[in-house]
């Protein structure tokens, strides 16, 4: 069984005082999480005293985003050597709100994971059909097109080393969660899609998370399918309580 990996996604929210203070409820909550795995994503200003915090921890370290290019002349950008340096093990790329709001196409998420990759952090990688595209019947058709181009040019050792969210557009931020049934089914078409890439048995190694208004009381349904290995958590992350019970589901199903 693959443990569950359980992230929260703190988007634009919290400050150095409540993010922190998050942290350290939660620190003090979960002290009994030992199979699954915990991520916290907070903003970039907040990732070096975050890691701090959690430093004595099992729980991990994301980003929300990186630039794929080394280092240079790139104002605003952050680079995944800086990502590291402040103690990050992971980074979320391709997320809906950043392929809506700022231009990331199939193509920059492919580099951006490229780069996370030669640097050593584990891409969360998200793709997700919006509502139009899954009523007009074509939810297999853009997935198989994020997948093919998030992971252009990866090998298969690669794409076992990294996560995906699935992540259907409608069901973020909207209260309204994908149903266990069409998660699966989704989950089952990614790996589908990465058994005909990469040979057979790669689709089952690789972590599928699912992502899209997973709360509390939810997460039971959701979690305890074999094929969703995890959550990505936005809304219901910024607050220890909520969260606490969603890792604790996770850890129950690992
Ligand atoms: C997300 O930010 O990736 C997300 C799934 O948000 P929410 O849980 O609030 O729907």
């Amino acid at each position: 069984m693959r443990p569950k990996v359980v992230a929260g996604n703190w988007k634009m929210h919290m400050d150095l005082e409540s993010g922190t203070q998050l942290v350290r409820d939660l620190l003090g909550q979960l002290t009994d999480i030992k199979k699954s795995r915990v991520v916290f994503c907070p903003p970039f200003p907040l990732l070096y005293p975050v890691g701090e915090l959690l430093k004595d921890s099992e729980f991990g370290l994301g980003a929300q985003n990186l630039f794929w290019e080394e280092k240079g002349a790139f104002t605003g950008e952050v680079s995944a050597s800086m990502l590291k340096s402040v103690g990050c093990q992971y980074v979320i790329i391709g997320h809906s709100e950043r392929r809506k709001y700022f231009g990331e196409t199939d193509e920059t998420v492919n580099r951006k994971i490229h780069r996370a990759l030669t640097e050593g952090l584990t891409p969360i990688v998200c793709v997700g059909e919006t509502l139009v595209e899954r009523e007009a019947g074509k939810t297999h058709e853009v997935v198989q097109r994020q997948v093919e181009g998030a992971f252009q040019g990866l090998s298969a050792e690669a794409v076992q080393n990294l996560i995906i969210a699935y992540e259907p557009v409608w069901a973020i931020g909207t209260g309204k969660n994908a149903t266990p049934e069409q998660a699966v089914e989704v989950h089952q078409l990614i790996r589908q899609i990465l058994n005909q890439k990469y040979g057979e048995g790669i689709g089952e190694n690789v972590t599928i998370q699912y992502g899209g208004s997973v709360n509390e009381k939810n997460a039971e349904s959701l979690l305890g399918q074999p094929d969703i290995d995890g959550a990505l958590v936005g809304g219901a992350s910024l607050k220890a309580d909520r969260f606490a019970a969603i890792v604790r589901i996770g850890e129950q199903y690992s």
